[in-house]
């Protein structure tokens, strides 16, 4: 262990810096990365960005990071949060330093899986089953509008991995046993 190494860095670690939302002083180590500022650090500490990302709109940010993604993969992205079934949003344009800021939260958006009945989770805790996740209705076009509606992952899962046959037969077997001579049509649910 480098001695002088392990001085300059509990000086560094005892540095601190004000907050510009909170503005307490607060160890550096309390604030995030940010490679574009000065410094390296953001400008708020961890506990106010947190803060402020919970009081974002969370399909908006889920929106945001989906288009990103969609775009990414090489997909034709020609839709607006609007065209998603169900989606309303609200927009807002601020003013500050002789600037207009645009920006939109969903006023309503969609809570459950339309197929599996599964709440979904838009709190973005990587991706599980209840995970929203946007399908396109037909896979082989893109993201446009008619051809997307969101259902949780497991359902999207569930139809990318299967034939619509196949998915009947899981059914049926579900239903029946393994009598596969039924139609899952002439059967009522309850
Ligand atoms: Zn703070």
């Amino acid at each position: 262990m480098n001695y002088t190494q392990l001085i300059t860095d509990s000086q560094e670690h005892s540095k601190g810096k004000v907050c510009s939302k909170c503005k307490e002083h607060k160890l550096l180590s309390e604030f995030s990365k940010r490679r574009r500022s000065k410094d390296g650090l953001s400008f708020s500490c961890k506990s106010c960005s947190k803060e402020y990302r919970d009081s974002q709109c969370r399909f908006n940010r889920w929106y945001v990071t989906k288009r990103k993604d969609g775009k990414r993969a090489g997909w034709e992205w020609d839709i607006e949060p609007e065209d998603i079934p169900v989606v309303r949003i609200r927009e807002t344009i601020t003013e500050a330093r002789n600037r207009k800021y645009y920006s939109w939260e969903a006023v309503e958006y969609p809570k459950v899986c339309p197929i599996l009945g599964l709440e979904l989770d838009w709190g973005m805790n990587g991706l599980n089953n209840n995970s929203p996740s946007l399908d396109r209705i037909d896979p082989t076009k893109g993201y446009i509008p008619g051809n997307v509606m969101m259902m949780s992952q497991l359902a999207n899962k569930m139809k990318s991995n299967a034939t619509t046959e196949q998915l009947n037969q899981f059914s049926r077997y579900h239903l029946f046993g393994n009598n596969n001579e039924k139609d899952i049509t002439e059967v009522k649910v309850a």
